[in-house]
């Protein structure tokens, strides 16, 4: 297997990507971070990469050690800032791992159309996409009918919109399942991080929003399913540990043996399925609408998204003004349907721009 980049190393998805390099024997060639230079100096200790960075001295940085020669590329960055690395990783033709949906988000057409063209695979990190990528193993395209995502409600499952006015932030960075950063438990908990999925699903696997279905499944133990044209439903299922996926995205189309704890479908017990509170949870819909809509209409509502998820972040808003504030600013922003890098870093620009100075 080649040398791995991690972009994003002291993140969640970067420290267990260091996990699964160390279990498999994958050598580091390069980590970077962004502000935790602590436990970026311990990684480097432990793995001994040629290149470190810190990409808050030197944004650029990024992106010259994506292109890094002969190696396979993690973007675990956490926003748009993973967008220019990536192209850079797939002109230099290094495979890339991706965690970093933003980007996927932003400007999924760009980098799906400069990978299809320099023949570079983009691989996802992500549980779900992860889970319809080894679901659509060895079938035809032709034969797929809809995929499935599934969504474990997050914390505030079941809530009424009246009853979201009175959670704390607190409640909010408390998700069931899963232990991530704070910017995707925050979309989890506003339902956000599915349309995010939603529109990173259709730039993945070229499929139209129409025919992606989500499905709240609150044990997240089945990762997404996809559906077939002859009625037959394959799904994909494990415990809720983010180095499965991580694990399969560097050796797809193989699989290596790993120490991931077993599934066991007797101790897990009852699977339930259910739908969700569109009114509760506006932003799955929005992100269908942004995606159908295409052009920079993802990138604004992505850049509304991260803006207004700082702010709360930054204890300057109330949970149930995240999804109002961010619908406001992607009704209001002009829309374009043609795509470029130029327009969807402008369009970010401009959308951040609003928000802080
Ligand atoms: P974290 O917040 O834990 O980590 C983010 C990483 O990105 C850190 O290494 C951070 O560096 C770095 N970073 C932050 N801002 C910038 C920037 N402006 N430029 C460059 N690097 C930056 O996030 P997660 O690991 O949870 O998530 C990473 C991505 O993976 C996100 O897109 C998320 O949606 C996606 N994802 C995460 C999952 C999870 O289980 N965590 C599951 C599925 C997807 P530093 O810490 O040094 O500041
Ligand atoms: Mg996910």
């Amino acid at each position: 297997m080649k040398p791995l980049v991690i972009l994003g190393s002291t993140g969640s998805i970067g420290v267990q990507t260091l996990q699964v390099a160390k279990e498999q024997g994958i050598k580091i060639k390069a980590l970077a971070a962004h502000s935790n230079v602590e436990l970026l100096r311990r990684q480097s200790r432990e793995f001994s990469p040629e290149r470190v960075c810190v990409s808050s001295e030197d944004p650029d940085a990024l992106s010259e050690i994506a292109a890094l020669p002969d190696c396979a590329v993690v973007n675990a960055v956490v926003g748009f800032a993973g967008l220019k690395p990536t192209l850079a990783a797939i002109n230099a033709g290094n495979k890339v791992a991706v965690a970093n949906k933003e980007a996927l988000v932003a400007g999924g057409e760009i980098i799906m159309s400069l990978a299809k063209a320099k023949g570079v695979p983009i691989v996802p990190i992500d549980s779900e996409h992860s889970a319809v990528m080894q679901c659509l193993a060895g079938q035809d395209a032709a034969a797929v009918e809809k995929i499935i995502l599934t969504a474990s409600g997050g914390p505030f499952r079941g809530y009424t919109k009246e009853k979201l006015k009175k959670v704390t932030r607190e409640q909010a960075m408390r998700h069931p399942n899963w232990n991530m950063g704070a910017k995707v438990t925050v979309d989890s908990a506003t339902m956000m991080n599915k349309g995010l999925e939603l529109i990173e699903a259709v730039r993945l696997f070229g499929i139209s929003e129409d025919k992606v279905e989500i499905a709240v499944h609150p044990q997240s133990v089945v990762h997404s399913a996809v559906e077939f044209i002859d009625g037959s439903v394959i799904a994909q299922m494990g415990v809720p540990d983010m180095r499965l996926p991580i694990l399969y995205a560097l050796t797809y189309p193989e699989r290596l043996p790993s120490s991931v704890k077993r599934l066991s479908l007797i101790e897990a017990g009852c699977l339930t399925f259910e739908g969700f509170d569109g009114e509760a949870f506006p932003l799955p819909d929005l992100a269908r609408r942004a995606v159908r809509f295409g052009g920079n209409a993802p990138c604004i509502l992505n850049a509304a998204n991260e803006a207004v998820v700082e702010l709360f972040l930054r204890d300057k808003i109330k949970f149930c003004e995240i999804s109002e504030i961010v619908a406001e600013t992607y009704e209001k922003a002009a829309k374009t349907k043609t795509v470029s890098l130029e327009i969807i870093e402008s369009t970010q620009k401009s959308i951040y721009k609003k928000f802080f100075d």
